[in-house]
């Protein structure tokens, strides 16, 4: 089959003669994927920095197709089903599982990702195998594109699950990057509250406004503390979130807290940051730890069916899996202005 292989570091290529998925259990699917879009995670991944590419790996998990085999054992999806699938692989067994933590799972295996512990190819690829537990249905007028872009959205609505936000809380979010934005998106179908998105670059601060931000401000502007205290009578925001995962963010997001409030962190990309601790413990700051997502696919595959989360704001480009290394170096590069690229295999 077509698979979009990481051979080396930096090293992908496009092959027509890759191994195709067979089931593994009589749980399993075959998915014919349609759209996989290419996540940050794959593309810093791919150098070798993270240790969690260990090539050879086909990377690939916010994708979308239809089912063309299902196992003896599956019950609620058969062929020609339209589905997305969570990016994870939990094992429905383990003590979070059973208590829906699926996304902590013990024997938790991420699609496309290969580390020390596992190796399993992701869907950069014609077929995929998953087991049923991981399926969903995909809304009928949702095409595999937008579908594919799921995943991503279920991460940004667990952090906001995972909050402790009542009807009118004031929020902020630092960090108008793809899971920013998504976020703001969310926060706004379910809140007419103050929404500030904070961001130093000043295109993705209009893109944050056009969201559904009610203020877009630039961190670095030393006006910026004031005018948030302006915005919520002299307290700062009831709830934030950070979505970046670096020192100066994370600042940021517990400086425009106010006292009693919640700080939680999505961005992962440093693995030590510094804490202004006394900050946090005199001003009684809760900090939330966010993972990937439990179960929030139903809410987030309504929400883009409905249209309160537009796929345009996200989607930079859709392009043949046979392209998908000259995206990959485009985004590895950090063109300005690329979010999602999204592959069709
Ligand atoms: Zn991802
Ligand atoms: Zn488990």
């Amino acid at each position: 089959m077509k698979a979009l292989v990481l051979e080396a570091y930096n090293k992908l290529v496009y092959r027509e003669d890759y191994p195709e998925p067979r089931l593994r259990t009589p749980e399993d699917v075959i998915v014919r994927i349609r759209a996989s879009a290419i996540c940050g995670s794959d593309v810093h991944g791919m150098d070798g920095s993270t240790g969690r590419r260990i090539p050879p790996i086909v990377m690939g998990h916010e994708a979308a197709g239809e089912i063309v085999e299902t196992g003896s054992a599956v019950q609620g999806f058969k062929v020609g089903d339209r589905v997305t699938f969570d990016s994870t692989e939990y094992c429905g067994k383990c003590f979070h599982c059973r208590r829906g933590e699926v996304n902590l799972c013990d024997n938790r295996m991420v699609l496309g990702v290969s580390c020390a512990d596992y190796r399993r190819d992701g869907s950069f690829a014609e077929y995929l195998v998953v087991p049923e537990r991981i399926l969903y249905h995909i809304p009928a007028n949702l095409d595999f594109a937008a579908a594919s872009l799921a995943e991503p959205t279920a991460v940004a609505a667990h952090a906001a699950a995972i909050s402790p936000i009542a009807m009118g809380d004031s929020m902020a979010v630092i960090g108008s990057g793809l899971i920013g934005l998504l976020l703001i998106q969310i926060l706004r179908a379910h809140s007419p509250g103050l929404i500030l998105a904070l961001d130093t670059d000043s295109e993705r601060r209009a893109v944050a406004l056009s969201a559904g931000a009610s203020f877009a401000l630039d961190p670095a502007d030393p006006a910026s503390p004031k005018r948030i205290l302006e915005l919520t009578e002299g307290r700062g925001v009831d709830r934030s979130f950070e979505a970046v995962g670096a020192t100066a963010p994370i600042a940021t997001a517990i400086a425009s807290t106010r006292k009693g409030g919640s700080v939680t962190l999505i961005g992962n990309v440093s693995p030590k940051v510094e804490l202004p601790l006394q900050s946090v413990v005199t001003r009684q700051i809760s900090l939330f730890g966010s993972c990937a997502m439990a179960g929030e696919y139903p809410l987030v595959l309504s929400l883009l069916a409905s249209g309160k989360i537009k796929s345009e704001f996200i989607i930079s480009a859709k392009a043949p899996l046979s392209q998908g290394a000259e995206w990959f170096a485009r985004l590895y590069a950090r063109e300005k202005g690329l979010l999602k690229v999204v592959l069709e295999p």
